[in-house]
C-alpha cells in the first residue's frame, strides 16, 4: 500500500511538472516609466480639405505639445503638470479650437470650457463658459487645487481666476479670422459644428494618471451652452485603477453617454482592456447613435488608445521607451 502511494505521488509530481512546462508564460511587458498622449480635436477635417503645408503645421504643433509635456515627465514631474503643459501649447496656438483660435458662439464671441482630473485621489477641477481666462486649463487646475469646488462657471470663474493671479484677456484675444468665417457660414446654414478640442492624458514615473481637456466648444453654439469638455466623466476622466482619457466630439452625445467614465467602468467592472473599452464606446456605442468624435488616453500599465469615428483626429503619443507617433488620418 505504501509502495502504491509513493508511485502515485511520483506520477502526480511528474504530471505536474509536464503540465507546468507546457504552460506558455505570459510575456511580461514592463510598464514604461512615463507616457504622454494628446489630441487636437476630431472636428471637420478630411484629407481633401487640408493641404500638405497645413498638415505639416499641425504636426509640428502637436510635436511641440508632446515635447513640452515629455520634458516634465522625463524629469520626474507629475502627470498633471505634463498634461497642463501640453494643453497650454495647443491653447496658445490659433490652429486648435481652444484658447486662442476658439470657435465663436452664435453671438460672435468665444466661451471656453476646460477640465482636469488626477487619478490617485480622483481630484478634479473645471471652468465652464469662461470668456477671459487666457489659459482655461490653468483655471481648471486652480479650481481643483485652491477651491472646495469641482466646477466654476462664467463671471464667477473669472473673479476666481483673477484672485488666483491667472492671466485675463479681452475676448478679442481668442478671435481669429478663419473661425469668424466658419461661424458666419454656420449661421447662414443654421448649423452647429464640432469645432475640435484639445486634450492630453499622461502616466508619470510614480504611476499616477491624469487627463485634461480644453475647448471653445461647437461653432455657432447658443450663448451659455456648455459641452462635455468641462464635465468630469464625459469629456475627461482619470483613475489610477484604470485609465486617463480625454474626449473630443459632439458634446451633447458625450455627456449623455458619459463617455470617459464609461471607458474606465468597462475596464473596472467588465475586465475590458483599455483598447477594447475605448474602441467599443467610440466605434460601436457612439457610432450606432450617430455621434461623431474620438478619445485619447493611457491606462495604468502605459497602454495607449486613440480611437475615433471621424475621417481624422489630430493626435500623438510619446513613451519613455522612445516610441512616438503623430498622425491625423486613419491610414498613417
Ligand atoms: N466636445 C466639444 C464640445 O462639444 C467639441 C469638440 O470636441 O469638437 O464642446
Amino acid at each position: 500500500m505504501k509502495k502504491l502511494y509513493s508511485v502515485s505521488l511520483i506520477i502526480a509530481l511528474f504530471a505536474g511538472l509536464v503540465l507546468h512546462s507546457c504552460e506558455t508564460p505570459e510575456p511580461e511587458v514592463e510598464r514604461p516609466d512615463y507616457v504622454l498622449v494628446i489630441h487636437g480635436g476630431a472636428g471637420t477635417i478630411s484629407p481633401d480639405v487640408i493641404t500638405p503645408e497645413e498638415e505639416e503645421e499641425y504636426k509640428n504643433k502637436l510635436d511641440e505639445a508632446l515635447e513640452a509635456g515629455e520634458k516634465i515627465l522625463k524629469n520626474g514631474g507629475s502627470s498633471m503638470e505634463a498634461v497642463a503643459a501640453a494643453i497650454m501649447v495647443m491653447e496658445d496656438s490659433p490652429l486648435f479650437n481652444a484658447g486662442k483660435g476658439a470657435v465663436f458662439t452664435n453671438q460672435l464671441r468665444c466661451e471656453l470650457d476646460a477640465s482636469i482630473m488626477e487619478g490617485s485621489e480622483l481630484d478634479a477641477g473645471a471652468v465652464a463658459g469662461v470668456t477671459d481666462i487666457k489659459n482655461p486649463i490653468q483655471g481648471a487646475i486652480s479650481v481643483m487645487e485652491n477651491s472646495p469646488h469641482v466646477m466654476l462657471a462664467g463671471s464667477g470663474a473669472s473673479v476666481f481666476a483673477e484672485e488666483e493671479g491667472l492671466e485675463l484677456v479681452d475676448n478679442e484675444y481668442f478671435h481669429t479670422d478663419h473661425r469668424l468665417e466658419d461661424v458666419k457660414e454656420a449661421i447662414e446654414e443654421a448649423e452647429e459644428d464640432n469645432g475640435g478640442t484639445v486634450g492630453a492624458a499622461a502616466l508619470d514615473m510614480d504611476g499616477n494618471l491624469a487627463a485634461g481637456t480644453s475647448t471653445g466648444g461647437m461653432t455657432n453654439k447658443k450663448y451659455g451652452r456648455i459641452g462635455d469638455s468641462p464635465i468630469i466623466g464625459a469629456g475627461t476622466y482619470a483613475n489610477n485603477e484604470s485609465c486617463a482619457v480625454s474626449a473630443t466630439g459632439h458634446g451633447e452625445y458625450f455627456i449623455r453617454h458619459t463617455v470617459t467614465s464609461d471607458i474606465s467602468a468597462r475596464m473596472l467592472y467588465k475586465g475590458d482592456t483599455f483598447e477594447e473599452a475605448a474602441n467599443y464606446v467610440i466605434n460601436e456605442k457612439l457610432k450606432n447613435v450617430g455621434a461623431t468624435g474620438g478619445v485619447i488616453g493611457v491606462d495604468k500599465d502605459g497602454n495607449v488608445a486613440m480611437p475615433f469615428n471621424t475621417p481624422g483626429m489630430y493626435r500623438g503619443f510619446v513613451k519613455s521607451t522612445g516610441e512616438k507617433e503623430i498622425s491625423i488620418f486613419d491610414e498613417e
